[in-house]
């Protein structure tokens, strides 16, 4: 944990807060709950009792599943002296991280899904070349979307993509395990040599690129 000073955008009071640096799932169950409801980027005001949306940047650790995701809005591979700034941080405070999936994320959604992504033991890179596959096929059947969004779900079993749209309401996609397993041969050795040890900014614009072979 470490200390902060905010100020309440709704009745200006100014507190210290203490906010998470480091997520150790394995130590507090209950964290990995107020990271899905995103109750960690929220505080109570002291003054008024309004919850307060807080982002901050924060690096989520699960031992058992070998995951470590540091989520920073700043982050960017345009970026490289704060990435080399974190690594660093990361190599000092933890000596083994062998066979571990490093990932970068810049949102909280993206922090959410990849954890759940890793819940259901699926690979989160052949997930974003997916969703490059899928919102393909969505512009293709309605060419007028304006796409904002497109995150992963599972529910009872059925592993879906929600759109999040401009100008449509918001609707899922089931994930055709046909297709899974067709796109996972075809990009299968790519994604091995596009892969490394460190740390892997793997969103949609890293699909594209892998898609493109512009890696
Ligand atoms: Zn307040």
């Amino acid at each position: 944990m470490k200390e902060v000073e905010v100020k309440c955008p709704l009745c200006g009071h100014e507190e210290i807060i203490e906010i998470h640096d480091m997520i150790e799932v394995h130590q507090d169950g209950a964290l990995k709950n107020s990271v899905n409801s995103f109750e960690i980027f929220k505080y109570s005001c002291n003054s008024c009792q309004q919850s307060i949306p807080l982002v901050y940047p924060v690096t989520y650790h699960d031992i058992e599943k070998k995951l470590m995701i540091h989520f920073d809005p700043e982050i960017s591979l345009d970026n490289p002296e704060l990435i080399d700034v974190f690594e660093d941080r990361i190599e000092k405070t933890y000596d083994q991280l062998e066979g571990y999936t490093k990932r970068f994320v810049r949102d909280p959604d993206s922090l959410r899904e990849k954890i759940l992504i890793r819940d259901v033991q699926l690979d989160d890179r052949l997930i974003e070349i997916l969703k490059a596959y899928y919102i393909y096929k969505v512009t293709e059947e309605n060419p007028k979307i304006d796409l904002k969004q497109i995150l992963f779900n599972h529910k009872e079993g059925v592993n879906s993509f929600v759109f999040i749209s401009e100008n449509t309401p918001m609707f899922a996609t089931e994930i055709s395990d046909i297709i899974m397993d067709r796109l996972e041969t075809l990009y299968r050795q790519r994604i091995l040599e596009v892969s490394h040890e460190d740390f892997m900014l793997v969103d949609l614009e890293w699909a594209y690129r892998v898609i493109d072979q512009k890696h």
